[in-house]
């Protein structure tokens, strides 16, 4: 039985990094919210901090969740108060504080200095830009576990394309090609419209930011494919050829959604794979096509002929209870308060 493919048991990890909540506001007893309560809730930011996750029988995931870290900001207080406006705005908040945690917090915490998280909306469409496919029907398939109660279904937003760059050391001649077509393979079997930013520099982590406006401008990471190695990247090691998952960002009152994907594949194993087989580069393409399944939001499932089986068994594409959580992950919601 072949076990090079998605190894053995420790092979996918879905990564996922904090969601942004909005800052929490102290209240005195009356509900009233202190001026230094807003101070503290505005110098507040998200930022994530890992934590471990429960092994299951097939996978073991690393996910994340938010912590706090406080930033000073010093606010222009006399400034604030002595405009009309500002005064508006207070008297507004003294007496509605929901409104303040609920509308105003979120709506200016990504335009604060500092901020984790882009301002809302980017490229934002009114509509999906692509249809996912009919559902084959089939049920052999599993979706990430939701961290969040009441929402089964977390998805990239498919209103909004994916943008993907690839970090191109130690990539595999043709890789490139590999990569297109896999790229291809979970665009036409999600109708998430995908589009390549090119290559870049940034390694892989385990801790990597869904936020980094200092390399890729004011919106979530792109999607990051690298070819890695064990050395770089210790979850690679073994018989592990690849690792697959997405952040996950949330704005207050709307629904998950997976941002800042991560696909790390390990370039010597894919090498050997490649050099040893007749059929190599097919079954590398596929192993690349098992980790994007990850990043769009599948699971492993209990069934060796699915390509999201933990083990590569000599599937090549898709089977048809992979395609029907891609067309169900190409269909979330659409949250351009993001
Ligand atoms: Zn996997």
């Amino acid at each position: 039985m072949p076990v090079d493919g998605f190894g053995n048991g420790s092979n996918s990890r879905q990564d996922r990094h904090g969601g942004f909540a909005p800052p929490k506001v102290r209240r005195s007893a009356s509900g009233r919210i202190p001026q230094w309560a807003i101070d503290e809730a505005f110098g507040k930011v998200e930022t994530p901090s890992p934590w471990r996750g429960t092994e299951s029988s097939h996978s073991r995931r690393n996910k994340f969740r938010s912590r706090t870290r406080r930033q000073s900001l010093r606010p222009k207080r006399s400034v604030q108060l002595r405009t009309v406006l500002g005064i508006a705005l207070v008297v507004c908040l003294y007496f509605t504080p929901s409104l303040f945690d609920r509308v105003v917090l979120p709506a200016a915490a990504p335009y604060l200095p500092g901020a984790k998280m882009p301002p809302p909306g980017y490229e934002a469409s009114a509509a999906p830009l692509g249809t996912p496919p009919a559902s084959t029907g089939s049920s052999a398939f599993v979706l990430q576990e939701s961290p969040k109660e009441g929402q089964r279904l977390v998805a990239y937003d498919p209103c909004r394309p994916v943008h993907y760059v690839v970090r191109p050391d130690n990539a595999l001649p043709g890789g490139d090609v590999l990569l297109r077509e896999a790229v291809e393979a979970v665009s036409q079997a999600s109708g998430l419209q995908f589009v390549y930013d090119g290559p870049t520099t940034e390694a892989p982590s385990d801790d990597r930011s869904a936020f980094q406006p200092d390399r890729y401008g004011k919106r979530w990471a792109p999607v990051l494919i690298a070819w890695s190695t064990p050395a770089e990247t210790p979850g690679l090691a073994g018989n592990v050829a690849g690792l697959g998952g997405s952040s996950y960002a949330q704005t207050a009152g709307q629904p998950l959604v997976l941002e800042a994907g991560q696909v790390r594949l390990d370039a010597p194993d894919l090498s050997g794979i490649i050099a040893s087989r007749p059929d190599g580069a097919a079954e590398v393409r596929a192993i690349i096509m098992h980790e994007l399944g990850h990043v769009l939001g599948l699971d492993h499932v209990n069934d060796p002929t699915q390509l999201m089986y933990a083990e590569n068994m000599g599937v090549r594409d898709f089977a048809a209870g992979d395609r029907a959580g891609l067309a169900l992950l190409g269909s979330g919601p659409c949250v351009p308060q993001l």
